[in-house]
């Protein structure tokens, strides 16, 4: 199927009757443009699970913060289409505010308690923001299946546990984190950094993976959180948190315990990163 670019509800629910008339399954992808290998890898896992990808591109105003970068986030829409096309996307939904948001709109999905920790102490209100947009897509796309990343670790356990709550029946399949050759994980965001930031950047991976390597040798959680963190603080990072939970539920871990998962969001210059990774028995 050649690359159809719906702009409304209705150019999209018109595109979805055909495909369902013809008993396609529907996988679905969304972003916020600027893409890159990474979200091409959730787009190549979403035709695993389907006959015709959707992909969206929307900039989501209700998940930025008041001092946030919404006016500077990367927009490269031409191009994120032909990389669109070039993956085998069906249909790209490319909505406007005024359509996701019309006149009046005034119901917010909440994240409840997953919503205020990790990043969520650091950007009150995102993850409310992050689950109305993503609910609204589901429920306009209503795909057989939607992948997202362990990039967004936090976001997709809050999606998880939302699509259970309110009985969605849409299946959330993950994708792996892709990362450059340095193991800085791809990133829209990453377009900020300069780039001898770019090669400190690789340290938050690695600060990772050290983390764990202490962890499954037993030292106290405490001390390699704190000290990972003062490591952090040495290379030019400003931690907002580093801190071990429990991977399906994102509870606190106080002893080590696998599966658990390693998050931190850092500042570097004027640019926000995280990072995740599992920790699992071997
Ligand atoms: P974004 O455009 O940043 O909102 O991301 C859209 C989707 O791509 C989300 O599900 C992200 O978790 C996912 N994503 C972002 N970066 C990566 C990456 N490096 N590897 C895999 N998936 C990613």
């Amino acid at each position: 199927m050649q690359l159809a670019i719906v702009n409304n509800i209705s150019e999209l629910q018109d595109t979805l009757v055909e495909i369902s008339k013809q008993r396609k399954r529907v996988g679905f992808v969304p972003t916020m443009g600027a893409l890159h290998d990474g979200h091409i890898s959730l787009i190549n896992i979403a035709k695993q699970y389907s006959d015709v990808v959707v992909a969206s591109i929307f900039v989501n105003p209700k998940q930025f913060g008041p001092n946030e970068d919404l006016a500077k986030y990367p927009r490269s829409l031409e191009r994120d289409l032909e990389k669109l096309r070039q993956a085998g996307v069906g249909v790209a939904y490319v909505p406007t505010v005024e359509d996701m948001y019309p006149e009046g709109f005034s119901t917010t999905i909440s994240a409840g308690k997953m919503g205020d920790i990790l990043c969520g102490k650091f950007r009150p209100g995102h993850f409310d923001g992050v689950a109305t947009v993503v609910i609204k897509l589901l429920l306009r796309v209503l795909p057989h299946v939607a992948v997202f990343g362990e990039k967004d670790y936090q976001q997709l356990a809050i999606i998880r546990r939302v699509v259970r709550d309110l009985d969605m029946p849409i299946e959330i399949v993950s994708g792996p984190t892709l990362r450059e050759a340095n193991g800085l994980a791809m990133s829209s965001r990453n377009l900020y950094l300069l780039p001898a930031e770019r090669e400190i950047a690789s340290q938050l991976c690695a600060t990772l993976q050290l983390a764990a390597k202490r962890l499954f040798q037993g030292e106290s959680v405490s001390n390699v959180l704190e000290e990972s963190k003062n490591y952090l603080v040495l290379k030019g990072f400003k931690p907002d948190y580093l801190e071990l939970r429990h991977a399906d539920s994102l509870e606190a871990m106080v002893n080590f315990n696998a599966p658990a998962r390693l998050l931190v969001a850092a500042w570097l210059g004027g640019t926000r990163l995280i990072d995740n990774i599992l920790l699992e028995p071997s």
